[in-house]
């Protein structure tokens, strides 16, 4: 029987990712995907062009926020994944009002729309950054949540949302927390793409602060591997958390990311460091991996030169981001 799956925030990075997976030669074949996006300034539409065309594939323009039109998608799918957020973390700091908004009311608004439509399944997808910075060690799902930023407080505030639902109405919810993702068609504001657009460029890149904070770095093809795994064999209530296995600083990241692009370190500014900058995120994601059969597969190095030959080979897609990119 063929699944009905409402993706929202399709044409974002991940969410196009997992959409043109699902829609994909490796995809389960059985399923039917709407994307709602409001394609705000991190939406891309050509992010969706290899499954435009695709019989299973259809895009709805319009906002998580507004609850008659998510009654109306909701009433025709199985299932949710949720995407569709405000995601950048040097963004919320400037304002946060559209972050609780989108994240918060908006995840509270589809979850309304879904339970009153009897959907099925609901993916939350949501961060490591919710439970704060952690000196050692690796964090697991049962730890507390401590977010610093805007950002990361609103994520927090979804993921409690979501798993009231779950809680209060025995809703099928299930949450993911994952690392930090990179990979091709990621939008120019983020620290890999930004670096690697302005290395090619010949600019500078600024690094934060003394470079030394320390973050997993997650594989977007892993990612929508755990994705899959938790929407198809996971458990209602559960949350999951999603690493992917390489932890680098900043600073080294820094440098494997100028010997791709063929710059030195001329080309780095050391800049005031963000404010409350959490040092290190560790999730534990032994969860996944001992429930679920999840590994991640990408090795870095080779994940790292794929990505940096896609944004060489694909100027067309980031020169006309770079304007928006900018804060
Ligand atoms: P992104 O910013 O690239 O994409 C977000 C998408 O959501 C865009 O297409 C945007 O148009 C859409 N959107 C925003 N507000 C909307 C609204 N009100 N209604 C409908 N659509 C709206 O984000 P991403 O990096 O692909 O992240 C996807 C999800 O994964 C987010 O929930 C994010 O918190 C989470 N996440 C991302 C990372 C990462 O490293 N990028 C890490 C952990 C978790």
């Amino acid at each position: 029987m063929t699944t009905r799956i409402l993706v929202t925030g399709g044409a974002g990075f991940i969410g196009s990712h997992y959409v043109r997976t699902l829609l994909g030669p490796d995809g389960p074949g059985d399923v039917r995907v709407t994307v709602l996006d409001a394609l705000t300034y991190a939406g891309n539409p050509a992010n969706l062009d290899a499954v435009r065309d695709h019989a299973g594939f259809s895009f709805v323009h319009g906002d998580i926020c507004d609850a008659r039109l998510a009654a109306r998608l909701m009433a025709g799918h199985d299932q949710v994944v949720h995407f569709a957020a405000e995601s950048h973390v040097d963004r919320s700091i400037l304002g946060a009002a559209e972050f609780v908004r989108t994240n918060a009311t908006g995840t509270q608004t589809l979850l309304d729309a879904a339970l009153a439509a009897g959907v099925g399944t609901f993916v939350h997808v949501s961060t490591d950054e919710v439970y704060g910075s952690v000196p050692t060690g690796a964090t697991p799902e049962t730890a507390p949540l401590a977010p610093v930023s805007p950002y990361a407080a609103s994520k927090a505030s979804s993921d409690l949302i979501a798993l009231s639902y779950h809680r209060t109405h025995g809703m099928d919810v299930r949450v993911t927390r994952c690392s930090n993702n990179y990979g091709h068609h990621h939008f120019p504001e983020k620290l890999i793409p930004r670096f690697v657009t302005t290395l090619l460029d010949g600019g500078t890149v600024p690094l934060f602060g003394d470079g030394l904070n320390v973050r997993d770095w997650l594989h977007i093809d892993d990612h929508v591997q755990g994705i899959e795994l938790v929407r198809t064999a996971g458990t209602p209530g559960r949350v999951y958390n999603i690493g992917g296995g390489t932890e680098l600083t900043n600073k080294e990241l820094t440098g494997l990311l100028l010997d791709a692009c063929g710059a030195g370190w001329d080309s780095v500014e050391y800049v005031e460091d963000r404010k409350g900058h959490d040092r290190r995120y560790c999730v534990d994601w032994s969860r996944i991996r001992d429930e679920l059969g999840y590994r991640p597969r990408k090795d870095f190095a080779t994940g790292l030169a794929e990505t940096v030959a896609w944004y060489r080979e694909n100027r067309a897609w980031w020169e006309p981001l770079l304007a928006r990119a900018a804060l």
